[in-house]
């Protein structure tokens, strides 16, 4: 795999502010791509963006809340102006808290997590097809989770919100795959990222149990996306890549 195998591509990636998003951020730009870093936290993004260039790399931030359809086509917008049209997009922005039982849990908060887990990757998916169809290329990754295929405990929000996320990945590869588009999820097993911190906290179900030395670290995720944005990445279209597998972790060259 070349080291520069994404120069002269423009990379969106939505929770660029920490955790997988981050490092996602930081792998697409190490590989040639220009990034767009999307978050709500502009300090966060605004850091990362001069350390990615300070290092060489190309990157623009724009504050967005994906949860805003407007938000989320200026950043195309931006991305267009800096990088040119999106070949890459990272749905990776994604909220668990609050972990409540269902009984327990606030109508308000509840929903928040579906506008930006299922809503925000609408967004983006929305936001980029119709360039990428034209074009007959693009490659669009969604964070995915084990929640989307199994209950949790106090996560009905979120394990309702990843399957959700990954229908959404399946219907667009139904429509766009055949024109070029290649629309897949990456199921990461459980990362060192603020969100693992919350679910602990909460000590609610057997994820919470889990002791932090057996969660990968978020450099591992950015090299599963940046794989599947390679060429191998095609044999993915439309499902959910597991970085739990073994052959998984042997084809991206992790321990
Ligand atoms: P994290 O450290 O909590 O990061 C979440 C990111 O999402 C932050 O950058 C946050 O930025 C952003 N975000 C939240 N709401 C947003 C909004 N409305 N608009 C834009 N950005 C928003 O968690 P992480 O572990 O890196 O999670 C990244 C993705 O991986 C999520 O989709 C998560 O569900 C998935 N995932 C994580 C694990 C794990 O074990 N960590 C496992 C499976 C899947 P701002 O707050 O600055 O907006």
């Amino acid at each position: 795999m070349s080291e520069r195998d994404f120069d002269g591509k423009a990379a969106i990636v939505t929770g660029a502010s920490r955790g997988i998003g981050e490092a996602t951020a930081r792998e697409l730009a190490a590989r040639g791509a220009g990034v767009v870093l999307l978050a709500r936290d502009r300090a966060a993004i605004d850091a990362l963006s001069a350390e990615i260039e300070a290092a060489g790399g190309r990157a623009a931030a724009q504050p967005c809340d994906v949860a805003d359809y407007a938000q989320m086509e200026a950043a195309v917008a931006l991305c267009r102006e800096h990088f040119g049209a999106p070949d890459i997009l990272v749905n990776n922005a994604g909220l668990i808290e609050p972990i409540a039982h269902l009984a327990d849990s606030d109508p308000a908060a509840w929903g928040q997590v579906i506008d930006v887990n299922v809503k925000g990757v609408y967004h983006g998916l929305r936001a980029v097809l119709p360039e990428m169809a034209a074009r007959g290329s693009g490659v669009v990754v969604t964070i995915s989770s084990g929640a989307a295929t199994s209950a949790l405990e106090g996560w009905s929000h979120y394990c309702a919100s990843k399957a959700a996320a990954l229908m959404l990945t399946r219907c667009a590869d139904l429509e766009y795959g055949a024109k070029g588009v290649r629309v897949v999820g990456l199921s990461p097993g459980t990362v060192a990222t603020h969100m693992q911190v919350a679910i602990k906290a909460s000590g609610i179900n057997p994820v919470s149990q889990l002791d932090p030395s057996v969660h990968i670290p978020p450099e591992w995720v950015a090299k599963a996306v940046a794989y599947l944005c390679t060429p191998a990445g095609a044999a993915y279209a439309g499902g959910d890549m597991s970085l739990r597998e073994p052959s998984v972790r042997a084809a991206i060259g992790l321990g």
